[in-house]
């Protein structure tokens, strides 16, 4: 059967101005299962309120899923151009009784939700059973779906498990508003059909959903895709994600610094497992990925979880696309690099790389190789050079001037056999050089540091506060 049936997922957002971290996940888990089966997975914009369904807003959703590498297969459908496809099912049921138009409205309407309502089941409109005139068709209605009065819906959820809703309590649904427009239920399922899928993943706010288009596939005599809701993200206290706990959307955390392969493993574990593994490639996730060992209950984000696996993929990232990336964070923030400091940037990058939970912390810790010369020492900095200091400085540039290695390791010996030669503890020696090498901004231990600035510009730095004795 999978071999003439493959496996088609979806992820089908609505352009609201961002891409959610939540529906991120959606996305990864359509992605991974679609991979995992050697199946599809495709796009659909779900465009249909025009006015937030902005080119730009459009874009977001394609940039967020770019950015995180859900590589969609062939072209986004967009729902709003397939209002005809909607219609002519509408059409369908319509011709065979299974769906009617409806005129209450109003008054007549709350009333007839009242009646409903005291009788214990959903709404049913009295317009079901009366009979349709050429006159009336010519005013203003909706279509409505004739739901079934009595029986079950059965969902087998993947991930819920069974679900079963009384269908007295699901209201025979608008299919088509009174200007034509084909409403989510009936577009979606219309969509979903047409676009080959067979496994709808998708947030649990919409599992009442999925029974009433349950009872549309039937109603049209298509077949039903399997279903699995997953949990909501919620924020480390329990509470649905908002605001309060910080970034929400994909570009927020990009922004913030974490790596899209970062972002990937890590919102692939949230909610689901695979034994105790933490860290694992794209390859292992799409082989371990099943739908069906997918946590039913809320998973929550966990700010240090995800640091401990962005900083690894840090660790692990090309030195020259981790530069890139610092440098666009500075960028971002308006501290452009001139070439001096970008060929120390890429020079160093490899030596500070364990330095940064974030691109935006390893930016911070880069900073002392962006000072321009001569650097600013800060006040506290600066009153560690005393006379004396500054003549024991003196003697250690003509020790470094000898080093020819300059790696950090045989800066470090050159560091120590210097303090042994002069006497003195380390503390005498890295305090004032930390001052006269970095102004005071963080640095990684000092051999590190050498190395990373370079020699030229260690012995210029050093020159500039000691070119005055000379
Ligand atoms: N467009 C809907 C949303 O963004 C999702 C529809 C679906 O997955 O069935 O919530």
């Amino acid at each position: 059967m999978s071999s003439v049936n493959p496996v088609v997922t979806r992820f089908a957002p609505s352009p609201t101005g961002s891409l959610h971290i939540g529906g991120a996940r959606t996305a990864l888990f359509n992605y991974l299962y679609a991979k995992h089966t050697g199946g599809k997975f495709v796009l659909r914009i779900e465009d249909t309120d025009r006015e937030r369904s902005t080119e730009a807003n459009v874009q977001v959703i394609l940039d967020g899923l770019t950015w995180l590498g859900l590589t969609w297969d062939g072209e986004p459908t967009f729902q709003y151009a397939r209002g005809e496809r909607h219609r002519a099912a509408v059409d369908q049921l319509l011709a065979e009784g299974k769906a009617y138009p409806c005129w209450l409205a109003g008054d007549e309407l709350a009333a007839a939700k009242d009646a409903a309502r005291a009788a214990g089941h959903a709404l049913r409109s009295p317009w079901r059973d009366r009979e349709v005139t050429a006159e009336n068709l010519a005013r203003p209605h909706v279509i409505r779906f004739r739901g079934p009065l009595n029986g079950d819906t059965r969902i087998q959820d993947l991930v819920q498990g069974p679900v079963t809703l009384r269908n007295r309590e699901l209201d025979d649904l608008i299919l088509l508003r009174s200007d034509g427009v084909p409403t989510y239920n009936l577009a979606v399922i219309v969509d979903d059909h047409e676009m080959g899928v067979t496994h709808v993943i998708r947030g649990d706010d919409h599992l009442n959903n999925a029974a009433r288009q349950t009872l549309l596939y039937q109603a049209l005599g298509w077949p039903v895709p399997a279903f699995a809701h997953i949990s909501m993200i919620h924020g480390p206290d329990g509470g649905k994600l908002s605001k309060r706990h910080g970034a929400q959307a994909v570009g927020e955390f990009a922004d913030m610094g974490y790596l899209p392969e970062a972002l990937r493993n890590y919102l692939a574990r949230l909610g689901w497992s695979h034994g105790d593994d933490e860290l694992f490639s794209d390859q292992q996730a799409a082989d371990w990925f099943d739908i069906a060992d997918v946590n039913k209950g809320a998973a929550r984000l966990d700010w240090d979880k995800l640091n401990h696996v962005n900083a690894h993929y840090i660790r692990l990232a090309d030195d020259d696309r981790l530069a890139r990336l610092v440098t666009e964070v500075c960028l971002r923030r308006n501290e452009p690099l001139d070439e001096a400091s970008l060929q120390r940037l890429y020079g160093a990058i490899g030596l500070m790389k364990d330095r940064g939970k974030t691109l935006v912390e390893l930016a911070d810790q880069c900073a002392f190789l962006f000072l321009q010369r001569p650097v600013t020492i800060e006040e506290k900095a600066r009153s560690l050079l005393t006379a004396e200091t500054l003549e024991r400085l003196a003697r250690l540039r003509t020790a470094l001037d000898q080093e020819a290695s300059w790696s950090p390791e045989s800066l470090d010996i050159r560091l120590k056999s210097f303090a042994e030669a002069e006497a003195v503890g380390m503390g005498k020696i890295g305090p004032p050089m930390r001052a006269v090498l970095t102004g005071g901004q963080p640095s990684p231990d000092l051999g590190r540091t050498l190395a990373a600035l370079g020699r030229s510009e260690v012995l210029g730095r050093m020159d500039d506060v000691l070119s005055p004795l000379s």
